[in-house]
């Protein structure tokens, strides 16, 4: 008896720590649901907010949801990295759902201005609810199966009415790998006494925590790059559906309340027109109803904004829709203690769940102008493209048409359309050829989304930048351009549009050789194609002197950085190494020439010291704790993803059981490396001595010169005239956002004859910088690689101290250390995975960076 009485009052006393809210916590009052359709807590046997749900319960349950309401359907949009299904649900009318296909086209129809419009009128909204790009932002994807299920179920007549003039789309979870990496980790340190002390282990998730995807990036920084698939998968969608309200769920730091665009409007990007924010602000009222009425504080229009264009909210903007950021203070765990009092799972996944139903309440209401400001934005584009002073932009690369192909094929993703070009041109200085060169057209629909992509920035309204102040894709890819106005138009004379990309076909010039087969190093997956090579025990050289030799009976010139596959020596015999090159050729489309001479006409001989062997990259990459994890998860997607080449990413804390001996490459990311312990670092620097290679990223400097391996001296600040004694006060929120430095592109001078810039024709270099430390550059010949130039800026937003600091200061060098090598990047070569122009230089560093 005793006992069970007991019992219930234990439970009384967890219940009242644990308290765990009915769903008309989250739902409105008093709504009645079709009983057909499975409640969230009934399918996961727990309401909402009690646990984290997991990505696969999260996606079942809107499965199930999918096969048993008829106002709902889904989408299979992509898979993860992780193998995850990503997928969509469809929530609209059971008659707007049977008649989908027509919906959406009629809707993409009445877009452009060229096609006649239906029935605007009539046609559908179309609104996205995307929840928890950031894995460990969970509040939104706990959100998004209540609102489903409200939408789903609910009998109420202002959601029937609503889904007869809606299609909403909802994104459920836009990052199922770090979404699920999160729920494990506090779901497997929840207590049954949730405990808000933020000491908790449960509130301080290890290394490198679920913020990104599998690769950890940020994919909310993704959007304009699609590195990844979970972004592929989202653009494709967004254009098939091209919504006129893309909400973007996010959480914030703990000690906050919740945040809702429109944000900073000086720091809006000038691109998108003036509407748009007016439009959000508007909708923005409907938030701030709904918050008053539950009590539950927020603030607007600071903070946050939508200059960078790679982002969630900020994308759609570009695109003729209203993105809408909404940032909610984190409970990290279950429940914590805050500066504004104890803040429960529950609480965060509330505030979601009733700004996803504002939004759908404004779409109601403002329905004639959000149709007509998605209408207007195309047609405004066209009619400012036919002002502007460009016609286009021609780009190219007339020694490796992949990049250019690259890069093409992004910009088709985006919607833009491209013409190949008849006539070779000489534009600037730069030759341009039909195979390897691409025109993009201004007058078109996506004319802001090309001019984003093309055009350099470096005057700005407002100097404090929430991300980076510029991406301008062509230096990125390090492809050249130039804008096309009338005249150039008529000698480069496009041709029609092309929609797809064919695969460029490889060539095999010569014979079967009994001396050796060659081939330039220009392409851009040249890398990935090489330790294919390789691995099939094929022995290869690098050229490190231009020569000239007889191809065919021609003499033909080969710059330095040109591979030699010499017959004698091999595995195979000479016709199985003739059938096996002639089939790997084809495979990356790789153009080989055959040499029937090993004596050439110019330059070093083809058995000539000046050919060195390649040796298989065993390529090491420290990883752990107090480490750049941004910087570790772009290097190991690089060489995994990009180029199939196997990197083995080792712990900094057990870096003393390491034998270096079994790498020839180690990549130290940014980080202080104050963990290792002086038994590594002896080990470290005899590997070096023997020939081992070091590639050193940013702020890995310090370790670097700490322990000797490599000498770089910062460069002292120049002064920027202005006194620090009179900054006012009122601007002190921008300056802790604002960053002299916040990502800008500069112009360096390369020499384009040292081995790590093998396969690169241009003399200028175009880097991506973030923060301002400088150093200089080497005293010793051959060391510098590339060095900013004296007037570096190329776009972006730097302050003037940092721009007059940072002139002819290093970029890249590389110091030789007995028989092993120092590289180090000032840097990041690999910026957010898109930054293709330098990924060859990290590829040479890896296979010959100490020849
Ligand atoms: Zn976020």
């Amino acid at each position: 008896m005793k006992k069970l009485f007991l019992i219930p009052l234990l439970l009384l006393v967890i219940s009242v720590m644990n308290a765990q809210p009915a769903i008309d916590y989250y739902l409105p009052a008093g709504t009645q649901y079709d009983l057909s359709v499975p409640t969230p807590q009934s399918y996961f046997g727990f309401v909402p907010g009690t646990f984290h749900l997991s990505y696969d319960k999260l996606a079942s349950y809107m499965e199930t949801l999918a096969s048993k309401a008829d106002r709902v359907s889904l989408i299979r949009t992509g898979v993860s990295h992780e193998g995850n299904p990503m997928m969509m649900l469809v929530i609209t009318s059971p008659a707007n759902q049977q008649n989908l296909e027509k919906l959406r086209v009629d809707h993409l129809c009445n877009l452009d201005p060229a096609s006649s419009p239906t029935a605007i009128r009539r046609d559908p909204l179309v609104v996205w609810l995307g929840y928890s790009v950031h894995g460990n932002e969970p509040s939104g994807g706990n959100a998004a199966p209540l609102v489903a299920y409200y939408l789903a179920a609910s009998q109420s007549e202002e959601v029937r009415k609503m889904l007869d003039q809606t299609i909403v789309l909802i994104d459920f979870c836009l990052n199922p790998d770090g979404f699920n990496r999160f729920a494990s980790w506090v779901n497997s340190r929840k207590s049954l006494v949730n405990n808000p002390d933020v000491n908790s282990v449960e509130f301080s998730e290890p290394w490198p925590g679920s913020r990104g995807n599998h690769y950890w990036f940020d994919l909310n920084r993704d959007w304009l790059w699609m590195q990844h698939p979970e972004t592929e998968a989202r653009i494709e969608q967004f254009h098939r559906w091209k919504p006129h309200i893309l909400t973007d769920h996010h959480e914030m730091g703990s000690n906050s309340t919740f945040f809702f665009q429109p944000g900073v409007n000086s720091r809006s990007n000038p691109l998108v027109p003036p509407a748009n924010f007016a439009l959000t602000q508007k909708i923005g009222t409907y938030h701030a109803k709904e918050l008053d009425a539950i009590g539950s504080l927020y603030f607007t229009e600071e903070m946050f904004d939508d200059y960078y264009f790679g982002k969630g909210s900020a994308y759609p903007d570009l695109n003729g829709s209203i993105g809408i950021l909404f940032e909610q203070a984190s409970s990290r765990g279950h429940l914590r203690r805050t500066e504004y009092g104890v803040l429960s799972f529950p609480y965060t996944i509330r505030n979601q769940v009733i700004t996803s139903l504002s939004t759908l309440k404004a779409s109601q209401d403002l329905n004639r102008e959000l149709k007509y400001n998605q209408i207007d934005f195309y047609k405004s584009a066209l009619a400012e493209s036919s002002r502007f002073a460009l016609k286009g932009y021609l780009f190219g690369d007339q020694h490796d048409p992949y990049r250019a192909d690259l890069m093409a094929g992004l910009l088709m993703k985006h919607q833009v359309r491209l013409q190949r070009i008849k006539k070779p041109a000489f534009i600037n200085g730069i030759h341009y050829l039909p195979e390897s060169s691409w025109y993009v057209p201004l007058n078109q629909l996506q004319f802001r989304l090309i001019r984003t992509l093309f055009e350099e920035v470096t005057q700005f309204a407002d100097s404090t930048f929430y991300d980076v102040s510029t991406w301008t894709l062509p230096y990125a890819m390090g492809l050249s351009f130039a804008g096309i106005d009338d005249k150039n138009l008529a000698r480069i004379s496009p041709e029609g549009f092309v929609n797809t990309i064919p695969p460029i076909a490889s060539s095999m010039t010569g014979d079967q050789s009994q001396v050796g087969y060659l081939f330039t190093c220009d392409p851009y997956h040249l890398h990935k194609a090489l330790y294919d090579l390789l691995t099939q025990g094929i022995r290869v050289n690098v050229a490190t002197e231009p020569f000239a030799a007889q191809v065919n009976r021609q003499s033909r010139r080969f710059m330095q950085g040109t591979l030699f596959v010499p017959v004698q020596f091999q595995p195979v015999d000479g016709k199985t190494l003739y059938r096996q090159l002639g089939e790997w050729a084809k495979k990356y489309g790789i153009d080989i020439s055959a040499v029937n001479s090993a004596y050439t006409v110019e330059g070093p001989d083809l058995g000539s010291g000046s050919f060195t062997q390649i040796a298989m990259p065993k390529v090491l990459c420290l990883t752990g704790e107090g480490l750049a994890s941004r910087e570790i998860g772009q290097i190991w997607h690089l060489l995994d993803v990009k180029f199939y080449i196997p990197v083995t990413l080792a712990d900094v804390n057990r870096a003393d059981q390491l034998n270096l001996g079994d790498y020839n490459t180690l990549i130290l990311v940014s980080g202080s490396y104050a963990q290792l312990g002086t038994a590594f670092s002896d080990q470290l620097k005899s590997w070096v001595r023997n020939g081992g290679k070091i590639i050193a990223l940013r702020s890995a400097a310090g370790f670097l010169n700490r322990e000797g391996l490599m000498t770089l001296k910062s460069v002292r600040k120049e002064s920027s005239g202005d006194n620090p004694a009179i900054t006012p006060w009122a601007d002190r929120n921008n300056d802790r956002i604002g960053s002299s430095l916040p990502g800008t592109i500069f112009a360096t001078r390369l020499d384009t004859t040292h081995p790590l810039a093998f396969g690169y024709h241009q003399p200028i270099l175009s880097v991506f910088r973030t923060g301002s430390q400088f150093y200089e550059p080497s005293p010793t010949a051959w060391e510098n690689v590339a060095v900013y130039t004296d007037q570096p800026l190329i776009s972006g937003y730097v302050s003037r101290k940092d721009l007059k600091t940072m002139a002819g200061t290093s970029a890249i060098q590389r110091q030789k250390s007995g028989r092993g090598a120092v590289i180090y990047f000032a840097d990041d070569p690999v910026f957010r995975g898109y930054w293709t122009g330098q990924h060859k230089m990290m590829l040479n560093a890896i296979f010959w960076g100490n020849l």
